[in-house]
């Protein structure tokens, strides 16, 4: 199904291409977007002073190992460490997520803490790409959260039927049918992912009454236009999928060649929003741990340079019933990016 290899010199985080979507990247030509996703560059993946180990800040909330809460009524669970394609602008290639995932005990630990938490009533696999887990051990996690009263629904974050969409198979569907009511979420970026192979996976979820909703990160050199980001919703649209999020890139290790600066990617999303005419929810995961906030909720209170590097400090101030913030605390974040030059995004 696969072609891998390591890249040794640039860094641990490995290299792996779906063959379908390797044809799909080539037919693309010089400057692929997709060939730009998944191609290591060895000038733009070495140390980086701006780069965060843990750029949304979910390792020091974990209660327990592979668990992350960043909100009272609901947790990620870091399912699997493995992923078909290794987006080179992963938030989590920094990290331990894709250095093995949870054994028989850890398993024991997560269902053991949910248990105990009768506020959380939702939890959402992520990992790596949680489709690499065999689906006997997806039926057996979502028989197992089936049989947790308060835990209403299971949400899996993926994305396999982008890349490999032949992973979404009749078990893997029934596999999604053995525990409470859930939700696919997928991660398409760029308009030429969203191809009759996607359209024939995500109908075979949506036949079976599993909901589908996409979540995008704005990236350099892939979809930081305008043109392009409205033909992205447009098509998923097309195909029954509402765009959930789109990510401001965050500043893992290795990825700054896709880093936007703030101000532009607003300009880039109210554009597109008006080509679309359609509304997108542009986020920041902010690396304290706070989880998404919505880039129009920032302020600008500070700005700097160096060398090529431009920084712009924002301040976010609670709103009323934020969780995990005192009331009328204000958190700062650093947004950090090189000016875009001339020719194509
Ligand atoms: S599939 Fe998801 S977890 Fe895996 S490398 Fe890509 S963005 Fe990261």
């Amino acid at each position: 199904m696969c072609q891998s290899r390591k890249e040794p010199e640039l860094n641990t985080f490995p290299v792996r291409w779906p063959r379908e979507y390797r044809r799909l990247a080539e037919a693309l030509g010089r400057g692929s977007p997709l060939l730009a996703m998944g191609e290591p560059d060895p000038a733009g993946e070495g140390p980086d002073p701006d780069a965060l180990a843990d750029p949304t800040g979910e390792q020091g909330l974990m209660p327990v190992p592979f668990l992350v809460r960043k909100h009272p009524d609901r947790v990620v669970v870091l399912a699997a460490s493995r992923c078909f394609l290794y987006c080179r602008f992963c938030f989590r290639r920094g990290g331990e997520a894709h250095r093995g995932g949870p054994g028989p005990e850890d398993w024991g630990r997560i269902y053991d803490w949910l248990e105990r938490h009768p506020e959380v009533g939702e939890v959402i696999l992520s990992g790596g790409d949680p489709l690499t887990l065999p689906d006997r051990v997806l039926a057996g996690i979502g028989r197992r959260l089936g049989r947790i009263p308060h835990v209403r629904q299971w949400r899996v974050h993926t994305r396999a039927p982008v890349v490999v969409p032949r992973r979404v198979g009749a078990r893997f569907v029934e596999a999604l049918a053995s525990g409470p009511p859930c939700r696919v979420v997928i991660h398409a970026n760029h308009p030429a992912e969203v191809r009759p192979a996607l359209e024939g996976a995500v109908e075979r979820l949506r036949t079976a009454g599993v909901p589908v909703e996409n979540q995008a990160v704005l990236l350099r050199r892939v979809n930081a236009s305008a043109p392009v980001l409205a033909d992205l919703v447009r098509r998923l649209e097309g195909i029954g999928v509402g765009l959930r999020y789109l990510h401001h890139p965050d500043r893992a290790p290795g990825t700054g060649r896709f880093w936007v600066s703030l101000r532009e990617g607003l300009g880039v999303v109210r554009e597109a929003e008006a080509l679309a005419g359609r509304a997108i929810r542009y986020v920041v995961d902010l690396p304290t741990g706070h989880g998404k906030v919505p880039v129009s909720g920032l302020a600008p209170v500070a700005e700097e340079r160096r060398g090529r590097r431009r920084r712009v400090c924002y301040r976010w101030a609670r709103p009323q019933g934020w969780p995990g913030v005192a009331p009328g605390q204000a958190v700062e974040w650093w947004d950090v990016w090189e000016p875009r030059e001339p020719g194509p995004s």
